[in-house]
């Protein structure tokens, strides 16, 4: 009766993969450095399911770009998705310095932590945005920004990112 027990539980810990993961496939957060899974709840699958639920229902309503605005199409860029946190806010070399990063082809985005521990602080939603154009703003660049965020402003999709980060 045990054993069985033991074997239920364990078939249960197996099918349970994906528990890291938000409903589109993003995580699990894990420690840039060690790659061990993150267990602060702060960037733990509830906080990434609500990144990812804010800032698709935000594109919904603030962008002009096809792939962002298109709930099922954004969703779907974002399976197999890999979180890494930086124990640290910010990282690089003096002079360029970054907080967020995104590896499209690699599939995953990096993260730093903020000191007040609230993911809406990081550039996490900033980053899932990279991801769900495939790095691939669309050009040209207007209104004083670069190549990797043209069409940000003018498409509405900085005003859909800062809106997920109102508490
Ligand atoms: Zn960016």
């Amino acid at each position: 009766m045990k054993w069985t027990l033991l074997l239920l539980l364990s078939a249960c810990a197996t099918s349970s993969g994906d528990t890291y993961k938000t409903r589109c496939g993003v995580g699990p957060a894990m420690d840039f450095y060690t790659g061990e899974l993150i267990k602060e709840s702060w960037i733990g699958v509830d906080a990434l399911q609500w990144a990812e639920d804010e800032i698709l229902w935000y594109l919904e309503r603030h962008a002009k770009d096809p792939r962002l605005y298109n709930r099922k199409v954004a969703c779907g860029t974002l399976t197999q998705l890999k979180v890494f946190v930086h124990p640290t806010w910010k990282w690089g070399t003096p002079g360029s310095e970054v907080s967020g990063v995104a590896m499209c082809h690699m599939r995953y985005i990096e993260i730093g932590t903020p000191e007040d521990l609230k993911w809406t602080s990081t550039a996490l939603t900033h980053e899932l945005v990279h991801v769900m154009q495939d790095c691939k703003p669309v050009r040209p660049a207007e209104d004083g920004l670069d190549n990797d965020h043209a069409n940000w402003e003018r498409d509405g999709i900085f005003d859909a990112i800062r809106a997920t980060w109102t508490p």
